[in-house]
């Protein structure tokens, strides 16, 4: 048995290919440090053959793609947007920024994500959008919030922040609604450090995303011949990354599938493990319904309360193995009272908040793995 001697189990590593420092020396020598160079576009072809999605743009961060869309459907101060409570902080920010509402509705008790049977209740007037969190990479219930959108001519937005490489009933996430927004920060599964992308699938938007990208500026289609100089054509920011950003992302998505293989294993060698614990009703495991393909982004486990899991993760902290609880529920957090409105008693999200416990879960882990299963299990006596 391993104790407290040994190094600390993070909760979190980046995993390095190898390849990014070799391509970030690449994008130096050829000369363009700048947004959208060779780099930006061989991320733009991975991501568009990769999901299937009309066009891809590489942002700042998942939260910057998240702006992005907020600004593409011209949101109007008051004008609401439907979306769980139980998620970060940008996928309300995104559109509070814009003077937009966002409607916190509950969740579902197996995937955590947004409870699809709820979101008609929530629409009012003034409803412009649903903002679906696919929750540690397990896809939101897409087909039935699609057809609720399109009854009530709604726009849908992917916050596919953990979603990168999982699918949907055979589709990618972040391919399914209007817009999507993925993640590539350093503790989601594909880094660049920080690093996200927007991905349009509603070809109306693809012009305007372009501009809005180059600080409001026909930029891009000057590049491309379609005009003879480039000039202020309407709002916008720099929401590009720089090249050696670009490079760093290449060689993670040229190894995607590899690093993904991985965590999934990893993923499936916890499930396993904790199947015993689960059938003895001492936790409950991640639900992964059928037709949703994830990506192994997190595994955690939900306690029967807030002091059975408060205490393991003490135990495991005294073991050397770091372990984290996730999101305050957003209708409960002071600017989610003063931007929001919640729909209902959001009582299984605040419920499940306080019962989550996630477990370290980084490529490299798989030679320590065994310590961190039998630590919770010692815990929690199976
Ligand atoms: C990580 C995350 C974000 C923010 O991503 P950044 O790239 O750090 O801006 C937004 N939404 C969800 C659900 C996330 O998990």
């Amino acid at each position: 048995m391993t104790g407290k001697s040994d190094a600390m189990i993070p909760f979190n590593r980046p995993y390095l290919t190898g390849q990014e420092t070799e391509y970030m020396l690449q994008a130096h020598a050829g000369g363009q440090l700048a947004g959208n160079g060779p780099f930006t576009k061989r991320c733009h072809a991975w991501l568009e053959a990769h999901t299937g999605c009309h066009k891809a743009l590489l942002t700042h961060s998942c939260t910057a793609a998240l702006e992005m869309a907020a600004l593409l459907l011209e949101l109007k101060p008051g004008d609401e947007v439907i979306m769980p409570s139980y998620t970060f902080v940008s996928t309300a920010n995104a559109f509070v920024l814009r003077g937009a509402v966002p409607v916190f509705v509950d969740i579902r008790e197996d995937t955590l994500n947004i409870d699809e049977a709820l979101i008609e209740a929530a629409i009012t007037q003034r409803t412009r959008a649903i903002c679906a969190v696919h929750y540690a990479g397990v896809a939101c219930e897409m087909d039935t919030i699609m057809e609720i959108a399109r009854r009530h001519d709604l726009f849908v937005i992917e916050d596919a922040a953990q979603g990168v490489m999982a699918g949907y009933k055979g589709r990618a996430l972040g391919s399914i609604g209007h817009l999507a927004a993925y993640s590539f920060h350093e503790t989601k599964n594909i880094i660049s450090g920080e690093g996200g992308a927007l991905l349009i699938n509603d070809a109306r938007f693809a012009d305007r995303a372009e501009i809005l990208w180059e600080k409001g500026t026909n930029r891009s289609s000057f590049f491309r011949g379609e005009v003879d100089k480039y000039t202020w054509v309407d709002v916008g920011s720099s929401f590009l990354p720089g090249e050696l950003i670009a490079a760093f992302l290449w060689a993670q998505l040229e190894h995607g599938e590899e690093i993904t293989g991985r965590r999934l294993a990893i993923w499936q060698r916890y499930h396993e493990a904790y199947a015993g614990l689960q059938a003895a009703g001492l936790l409950r495991r991640p639900c992964v319904p059928c037709g949703c393909e994830h990506n192994a982004h997190m595994y955690y486990l939900l306690l029967p309360d807030v002091e059975q899991r408060s205490a393991l993760i003490e135990a495991l902290k005294s073991e050397g193995i770091h372990s984290v609880f996730h999101y305050v529920p957003l209708h409960q957090a002071p600017a989610g009272r003063r931007f929001g409105r919640a729909c209902g008693e959001l009582e299984v999200t605040v419920d499940l908040a306080e019962r989550l416990l996630r477990l370290p879960l980084w490529v490299g882990l798989e030679s320590q793995q065994d310590r961190v299963i039998e630590a919770v299990q010692r815990r929690l006596g199976a």
